[in-house]
């Protein structure tokens, strides 16, 4: 039988460069920039003052609505400031500001929970939420809110998302080597919270260690019958809520709906290492592994990283830049997102620090689009990128979105592939841009 996958995608290389290296903690910083909005929807407001002394795991955002996540502090020490500092998503975001004080003095409300056997879906759910656990492949939707289907959506199976398809990221690799059994403990607990019969925990081909070691672990546990491993081809973007979901059960999911839609929850291998230490440890989430990589960057690694901790410090630790180091993205090259300085805090959602140069960079030109029919073969979502792209070239957004320009996920294949170098994913992200503010209004 040949191994799952979807239709459509792409084969770039893998720049596993750091599948290798275990995780090591990186450097304490002295002072830590942690913002108050790290997830998708709602920011938190502070929950400490300026002169405050805090703790490490104490929290130091309260979330402002359901969909959102607490947020704590990742160091001991005293608050120093309260303001807006830059953000990995662009605009300046209000963050808290803690000066390490050395001692990494925990909070007393970090104490292991009661087993997992003796917890209910209600506590663990609670846990979940109370840890500020978010997606952590990059998309940081609040873990608690998956956790909380619809009555008329029962989910019957969880689905971890263990593909890491993005080029040079290994971060959710390395927890696969080094967190088996936590992986395999956050994926039963999702499965208890949500009453689900089946756990799947799906890997790509181009990590047969990992293969190995859950297979292993599985085997050798008594009670994991309900959890398969399922071995993935690699392409990208396989790790994509909807192409995972068609790889491994092969459920489609609608246009514009979530995968609870076909009684499935996706979760990333962080989020569940993360929701097994909140149980046993009593541990939030204020630290994460990050890969620091790219041909741009002199000594990569797979880090141990305190939230709020600024990227250049990272990149410091790292030996610094190569000389020919051009373009700095935090996550992958193909949906990560391009920063302008690393003068910018690692945050939840931050999986890896990708330096390039200028071999890899890739110069964009507004050529006429030659029809090779490359980007329509390659769109997972079954879309026209070269048809949305045109249209949005000639200033037709209500075409864009007509040809639906909004079902795009941004996974930039077409940009990809496209012997023109149009910027495809470039040009759909603009018209949903406009789109959406114009819906908003
Ligand atoms: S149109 Fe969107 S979903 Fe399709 S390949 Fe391009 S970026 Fe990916
Ligand atoms: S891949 Fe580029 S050149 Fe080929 S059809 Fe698509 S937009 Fe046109």
């Amino acid at each position: 039988m040949g191994l799952r996958t979807f239709a459509g995608g792409v084969r770039p290389g893998h720049y596993k460069i750091t599948a290798d290296l275990p995780i090591t903690p990186a450097r304490v910083p002295e002072q830590v920039v942690i913002p108050l909005h790290q997830n998708i929807g709602a920011p938190c407001e502070p929950a400490v003052q300026v002169g405050d002394s805090v703790k490490v795991g104490q929290l130091i955002g309260t979330p402002k609505g359901f969909v959102s996540a607490p947020i704590h502090a990742s160091v001991s020490g005293k608050v120093v400031k309260i303001a807006p500092y830059n953000h990995p998503l662009g605009n300046p975001v209000e963050a808290i500001f803690i000066e390490n004080d050395g001692q990494d003095t925990p909070w007393e409300g970090m104490k292991p929970h009661k087993p997992l056997e003796e917890l209910s879906a209600d506590e663990l759910r609670k846990i979940a939420q109370e840890a500020g656990l978010v997606g952590l492949g990059g998309a940081t939707f609040p873990t608690h809110v998956k956790l909380s289907p619809p009555k008329e959506n029962p989910i019957d199976t969880v689905i971890i998302n263990a593909a890491e398809c993005e080029p040079f990221l290994t971060a959710d690799h390395r927890l696969l080597l080094e967190k088996t059994e936590d992986v395999i403990l956050g994926l039963r607990a999702f499965m208890k919270v949500l009453n689900a019969d089946k756990g799947i925990i799906g890997i790509e081909d181009n990590k047969p260690d990992a293969i190995e070691q859950v297979s292993k672990a599985l085997a050798e546990s008594a009670g994991e019958e309900n959890i398969e491993l399922c071995i993935l081809s690699a392409k990208y973007p396989q790790g994509a809520e909807k192409m995972l979901i068609k790889a491994t059960v092969g459920r489609e999911v609608p246009p514009g709906a979530l995968p609870m839609a076909v009684n499935v929850v996706n979760q990333n291998t962080g989020t569940a290492v993360a929701m097994a230490e909140a149980i046993k440890l009593g541990k939030p989430l204020y630290e994460r592994v990050v890969t620091v990589t790219g041909p741009g960057i002199k000594k990569p690694a797979n880090l141990l990283v305190r939230v709020g901790t600024l990227v250049k410090d990272l990149i410091e630790q790292c030996g610094g830049m190569t000389d020919d180091a051009r373009k700095l993205i935090l996550g992958g090259p193909m949906m990560g997102l391009a920063q302008p300085s690393a003068d910018v805090p690692a945050i939840k959602g931050t999986s890896g620090v990708l330096l390039l140069t200028e071999k890899e960079v890739k110069q964009y030109s507004i050529v006429p689009c030659i029809k090779c029919g490359r980007c329509v073969d390659v769109c997972p979502m079954r879309l026209l990128p070269n048809l949305l792209g045109s249209y949005v070239e000639m200033g037709l957004v209500e075409e864009a979105e007509k040809a639906g320009a909004m079902d795009c996920f941004e996974c930039g294949s077409c940009t990809y592939i496209c012997p023109a170098k149009r910027p495809l994913v470039q040009w759909i992200r603009m018209a949903k841009g406009e789109i959406a503010a114009r819906r908003k209004k």
